[in-house]
């Protein structure tokens, strides 16, 4: 699911529905204001949070339902989920991938591209056949600031 930064959020959403379609999904109001409050908060939201945005505009949509969409946007690959820290996980497109350095003291997340973690995922593979997925946790540590 490619999202060019020319593209408005609502035509991006469009292009999200279309990709559901094709895989056999409905395109349900639910669905689509899901995608819209995913898009419009830039990612690093909760199930809980989305559905409260959610529910600002549409409030019979209940939580449960927020839940189901948001697995079944992740079988098809629409977004993945995060864990920074010891809460809940957080929410993401796919078509904007990348890990996470998270300080344990401050809770600063630093976005990362993948890149960064292809030395340590090509030694992973070599030596243990282990294939990292950098995206599912975070890497804790200690920021610029609070080492300083
Ligand atoms: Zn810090
Ligand atoms: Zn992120
Ligand atoms: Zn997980």
């Amino acid at each position: 699911v490619g999202t060019p930064p020319s593209q408005t959020s609502s035509e991006a959403v469009d292009a999200i529905l279309a990709t559901l379609r094709a895989n056999g999904g409905r395109a349900t109001t639910a669905r689509r204001q899901l995608l819209q409050a995913l898009f419009d908060s830039g990612g690093h939201r909760t199930a809980e949070d989305l559905a409260t945005e959610v529910q600002a505009s549409s409030p019979d949509i209940h939580i449960s339902t927020v839940y189901r969409n948001l697995d079944e946007f992740e079988r098809l690959g629409i977004v993945f989920h995060t864990h920074l820290g010891h809460g809940p996980a957080i929410y993401h497109l796919s078509s904007a991938p990348h890990g996470h350095l998270v300080c344990a003291n401050c809770g600063t997340a630093i976005e990362a591209a993948q890149e960064l973690f292809s030395e340590l995922s090509e030694n992973a593979e070599r030596r243990f056949g282990f294939l990292i997925d950098p995206r599912h946790f975070a890497m804790l540590g200690c920021c610029h600031s609070c080492a300083g």
